[in-house]
C-alpha cells in the first residue's frame, strides 16, 4: 500500500437509525471486499464489527471500530458509528474524522428519529452524504416515498440514482440510472457476482423518466452536464462528475437502494463511496490554531506538509493502549516521536496498525488522509492533537455532553479497591462521556454516564470483561447546582490543627452566568501580594467547593468565581484552603442555591395504534410534548422531559408497544428542581 495517493482514500462512516441494517450492510462490505471469507450475521451474533459481547446480544453497535477495506483501486476506511444516543461520544468522534458518510434508511420506516439526529450532526460538521434505502425486500418498502421523505424532512435535495427492480418479496436488483443497466446479484455466490443486464421492459419507461429527472436536477449544478444534455449525448463519466461535485458541496444527496440481508445492491454502495464521496484532498486544508500564539494555522492535506493528526479514540487493551489516529497532513512513522500539544511533550510512536475489526496489519508509516491505530502513546487522550514540535497546531477539540446519570460503585472487599480504581481509570480514558468521582469525605465512588444503557454496558464490562468484584448501585440523576444572584464574601480562617494555628484570608465573588457551561475561576490578585503557594492553596479550595464541596453537594455549573487571597500574618496552605472553602460556602448560600436536574430531548416512534398509551404515559412522566408527525402508520412524538422521569423507559415502551416502539434521547440543558421535590429527595445544604 506504499505510495498510495491521498485522492484514492475514502474515510467513510456508516450511520443509521437502530435496526435500519447498518451492521448487516457493513458485514456484506467486508465480505465483498475480500476482508472476510464468510458473511457474519447480526441475528446469530457472528457479526465482526460488533466485537463487544454486549453488542452481539443486543444487535446494536456500541463501539466505533475503524476498518480498512480496498475497493476498485481505492482504500476505504470504514468508521462504524453507534445507533444509540446513549453513545453520543462515539457518534461525535466518528463524525469528526470521517470525510463522507453513508446514511442507511429502512425502506419501510423511512426517516426515523435517529436518522434525523445523525443528519443534523453531519450537517454541523459539513459531512457529504450518500443515502442507502435498505430492506427493499420487506412488505411495505417504498423507494420513492423514502426519497421524498429525505428531501422533505431532512431538508436536502435527494437524488434517486437507482430504481428497484421488483417489489417486496420479488425485489431482485436495481436499475442504475447512470449507466442505464439493471444490476442483479448472484444468489448462489452470496451476491458476490454482479451481473449487468438490459433494463426489463416493464421498467423501461419509468427508468427513462427517472433518468430525465435526474439529469434535470444535475444540470442545475453542472454546466458541462447541461451542455451535454442539450446535445443529447451525456456519458456516465460526466454524470458521475456532476453528482460527485454536488454531493461534496453538500448540495444534494444521491440515494441508492437494496437489501443488505438478501445481498442485493451492496456493491453499488461501495462504488458510490468511491465515485461520490470526497477524498481527504477534497475536504481541503486542515485548519487549527497555534497553541500559544493567537493565530490560525493551515496545513495542506499532503504527506509532505507538517504533521497534524487527531487522536479520536483510545482503547486500553492487555498489551497497552491503542490510540486511533486520523492523520490530516504530513506523516507518522514507526519509532519516531510526535509532539502532543496538550501535554507539551514528545511521545514515541510504537507500532502503526491498519485495522480490520479485531485483526490488524503492521505498517511502517501512515500518511495524510489515513486512519490507523498507534501503540506506544501513553499520554495521549481522546481529542488530543499530534504534530511536530517545530510546526505546532491544535485541531478543534470534540465536544461531549455532560453525563446525566450516576451510580455508586463499591468493591466487594477492600483488597479489590486498587484493581477497581485501575479499571475505572482505563474506562475513563477510553470513553470521554464516562466519568468517575470520589467523595473524599465518605470514601464513596460514583460513576457517571449518558443514560441507563450506557452505564449498564460499562457496568457489565467492569464486572464481566475486567472481572472486578464490585457492587454497582441503581442509576441516579446526576444533579448539578447553580446560583441565582451575585454575592461576595470574605472569610478569615483561624483554627488550631495539630500543634499549629492555621491562618488564611480569602475574598470571593460568585455570579451566575448562562454563557459558561461549567465554573470559571479567576484569580483577581490585587495589590495585596501573597506567596504563590498560598494563592494556589486558595484556588484549590475554590475548586473543591465548585466541584460540590459546598451547597447541595453537587458540581456547580453556569457560575463565575473571582477570588482574591488576601494578606494574613503567619498564613498557611491549610489556612488559605479552609478560608476559600468557607468563603465559598457563605457566598453561594447568600447568592441563592438552585438544584438542577438534566433535561432530555426525546423522540418516540410508535405505530398509531399504541400512540394513545404512549402519550398518556409521557403525560404521567410530566413530559413537555413538542411536535407530533405521522408517516406510514407510525407516529413520531418529540419533546423534553426531566431525566429522572425517564428511568426504565426502554422497558416501559417495549411493553406498551409490544416491542414496536423506538425512542432516542439526548441531553438538552437543565431544569430547576422545585424546593418541595428537593426536600422529598432529601437533598440538603452541606454543613447547614
Ligand atoms: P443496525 O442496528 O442498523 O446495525 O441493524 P442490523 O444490521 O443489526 O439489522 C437489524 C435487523 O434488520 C436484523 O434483524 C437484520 O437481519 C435485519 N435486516 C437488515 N437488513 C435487512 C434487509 O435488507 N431486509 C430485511 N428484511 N431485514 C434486514
Ligand atoms: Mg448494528
Amino acid at each position: 500500500m506504499a505510495g498510495l495517493a491521498v485522492e484514492k482514500i475514502r474515510n467513510v462512516g456508516i450511520a443509521a437509525h437502530i435496526d435500519a441494517g447498518k451492521t448487516t450492510l457493513t458485514e456484506r462490505i467486508l465480505f465483498y471486499t475480500g476482508r472476510q471469507h464468510r458473511i457474519g450475521e447480526v441475528d446469530d451474533g457472528t457479526a465482526t464489527m460488533d466485537y463487544l459481547r454486549e453488542e452481539q446480544e443486543r444487535g446494536i453497535s456500541i463501539t466505533a471500530a475503524a476498518t480498512t477495506v480496498d475497493w476498485s483501486g481505492h482504500t476505504v476506511n470504514l468508521v462504524d458509528t453507534p445507533g444509540h444516543v446513549d453513545f453520543t461520544a462515539e457518534v461525535e468522534r466518528s463524525l469528526r474524522v470521517m470525510d463522507g458518510c453513508v446514511v442507511v434508511f429502512c425502506g419501510v420506516g423511512g426517516v426515523e428519529a435517529q436518522s434525523e439526529t445523525v443528519w443534523r450532526q453531519a450537517d454541523r460538521y459539513g459531512v457529504p452524504r450518500v443515502a442507502f434505502v435498505n430492506k427493499m425486500d420487506r412488505v411495505g418498502a417504498d423507494f420513492s416515498r423514502v426519497v421524498e421523505a429525505i428531501a422533505r424532512r431532512l431538508g436536502m435535495p435527494a437524488l434517486g440514482v437507482q430504481l428497484p427492480v421488483g417489489k417486496e418479496k420479488e425485489f431482485a436488483g436495481v436499475v442504475d440510472l447512470v449507466e442505464m443497466k439493471a444490476l442483479y446479484f448472484d444468489e448462489a455466490e452470496d451476491g458476490k457476482v454482479v451481473e449487468a443486464r438490459e433494463i426489463p421492459n416493464d421498467l423501461r419507461e419509468e427508468a427513462e423518466l427517472a433518468r430525465e429527472a435526474m439529469l434535470e436536477t444535475l444540470s442545475e449544478f453542472s454546466d458541462e452536464l447541461l451542455e451535454a444534455a442539450l446535445e443529447g449525448d451525456v456519458d456516465a463519466k460526466v454524470i458521475r462528475k456532476a453528482i460527485r461535485e454536488a454531493t461534496i458541496s453538500c448540495s444534494l444527496t444521491p440515494v441508492l437502494c437494496g437489501s443488505a440481508l438478501r445481498n442485493r445492491g451492496v456493491q453499488p454502495v461501495l462504488d458510490a463511496m468511491v465515485y461520490y464521496l470526497p477524498s481527504p484532498i477534497d475536504r481541503g486544508a486542515v485548519v487549527g490554531r497555534h497553541p500559544s500564539r493567537d493565530r490560525r494555522v493551515r496545513f495542506q492535506p499532503d504527506p509532505s506538509s507538517p504533521l497534524s493528526a487527531l487522536a479520536f479514540k483510545v482503547t486500553v487493551e492487555e498489551h497497552g493502549e491503542l490510540v486511533y489516529v486520523r492523520v490530516y497532513s504530513g506523516r507518522i512513522r514507526e519509532g519516531l516521536p510526535v509532539y502532543n500539544v496538550r501535554v507539551g511533550k514528545k511521545e514515541r510512536v510504537g507500532r502503526i496498525l491498519r485495522m480490520h475489526a479485531d485483526k490488524r496489519a503492521n505498517v511502517r508509516e501512515a500518511l495524510a488522509g489515513e486512519i490507523v491505530g498507534v501503540t506506544g502513546l501513553k499520554l495521549t487522550m481522546t481529542g488530543d492533537t499530534l504534530c511536530s514540535r517545530n510546526n505546532q497546531i491544535v485541531l478543534e477539540r470534540m465536544s461531549f455532553p455532560e453525563p446525566v446519570i450516576s451510580a455508586a460503585i463499591e468493591p466487594r472487599s477492600q483488597s479489590e479497591r486498587r484493581r477497581m480504581d485501575q479499571v475505572l481509570e482505563i474506562l475513563e480514558r477510553e470513553d470521554p462521556t464516562f466519568h468517575v468521582r470520589r467523595n473524599e469525605e465518605t470514601g464513596q465512588t460514583l460513576i457517571y454516564g449518558m443514560g441507563e444503557l450506557h452505564l449498564e454496558v460499562v457496568g457489565r464490562r467492569i464486572l464481566e470483561e475486567f472481572a472486578v468484584a464490585a457492587r454497582i448501585g441503581r442509576p441516579e440523576v446526576a444533579y448539578r447546582q447553580t446560583i441565582k444572584e451575585t454575592a461576595e464574601r470574605e472569610f478569615v480562617f483561624e483554627k488550631t490543627i495539630g500543634l499549629k494555628v492555621q491562618r488564611g484570608r480569602v475574598r470571593v465573588r460568585v455570579s451566575p452566568s448562562s454563557t459558561i457551561s461549567g465554573v470559571k475561576i479567576d484569580n483577581a490578585a490585587g495589590p495585596d501580594i501573597i506567596s504563590r503557594t498560598l494563592a494556589e492553596a486558595a484556588e484549590e479550595g475554590i475548586r473543591f467547593a465548585a466541584d460540590g464541596g459546598v451547597g447541595f453537594g453537587y458540581p456547580f455549573i453556569e457560575m463565575e468565581v473571582v477570588f482574591e487571597a488576601l494578606r494574613e500574618e503567619d498564613g498557611s496552605q491549610l489556612g488559605y484552603h479552609g478560608a476559600a472553602v468557607e468563603a465559598m460556602r457563605r457566598a453561594v448560600a447568600e447568592a441563592g442555591l438552585v438544584l438542577l436536574e438534566p433535561r432530555m430531548r426525546f423522540e418516540v416512534h410508535a405505530p398509531e395504534e399504541y400512540v394513545g398509551d404512549v402519550l398518556a404515559d409521557l403525560a404521567a412522566r410530566h413530559a413537555d410534548i413538542g411536535e407530533m408527525v405521522s408517516a406510514g402508520g407510525i407516529k413520531m412524538v418529540r419533546g423534553t422531559v426531566a431525566v429522572s422521569k425517564m428511568f426504565g423507559y426502554a422497558t416501559g415502551l417495549r411493553s406498551m408497544t409490544q416491542g414496536k416502539g423506538l425512542y432516542t434521547m439526548e441531553p438538552h440543558g437543565y431544569v430547576e428542581v422545585p424546593a418541595a421535590q428537593r426536600e422529598r429527595l432529601g437533598v440538603r445544604v452541606l454543613g447547614g
